[in-house]
């Protein structure tokens, strides 16, 4: 199946910590990433009081289900954060699942699409870099049109590409 992932930092070493995360989901033997879009500085939403965010989109194949997915993206982000502190801190990395093919599913821990992603700039803008017309199985809508419905809202500036060894 192919998986739209959407990969946030705003503390420490931001760049370090989403390119950890890309190749540690790259390491993993059933998730083989297809392609990441560039870096983008974006300006947080809801709470501003906190650090800027780096965002990142990758699109991966991958034949695990769903919610094996979501462990497997809870492991690196908790992993990534021991790194950064020996205390019970804040997340150095977000690892969003947006989409899996046309699936939707709606759990206690797991809501695909992902229920924020239509009105997040910092989400679609990444995204329609790499999956413009990739539908939204729920609005039928395209990423590129969901996108072109946020620009207004939220600074997104796209900083340079990503690169993974
Ligand atoms: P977060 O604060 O973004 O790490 O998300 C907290 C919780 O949201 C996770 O532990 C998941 O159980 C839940 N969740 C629900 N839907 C999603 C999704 N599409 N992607 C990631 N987490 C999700």
């Amino acid at each position: 199946m192919r998986v739209y992932l959407s990969l946030g930092s705003n503390l420490g070493d931001r760049l370090y910590h989403l390119e950890s995360a890309l190749k540690q989901l790259g390491a993993h033997e059933r998730i083989h990433w297809t392609a990441c879009s560039g870096c983008y500085e974006t300006s947080p939403v809801g709470s501003l009081d906190q650090p800027v965010f780096l965002n990142v989109a990758a699109e991966i194949e991958t034949d695990l289900t769903p919610l094996e997915l979501l462990n497997v993206a809870k492991e690196i982000e908790t992993g990534l954060g021991r790194t950064e502190t020996w205390r019970w801190g804040p997340r150095v990395v977000d690892i969003d699942i947006i989409l899996c093919g046309s699936t939707v599913i709606s759990s206690d821990r797991l809501t695909v699409p992902h229920p924020e992603f239509r009105r997040r700039a910092f989400v679609l803008q990444p995204l329609a870099e790499i999956a413009p017309d990739v539908v939204d199985p729920v609005t039928g809508k395209t990423v590129a049109e969901l996108a072109a419905g946020t620009q207004a809202e939220g600074q997104v500036r796209r900083l340079h590409d990503v690169v993974v060894d």
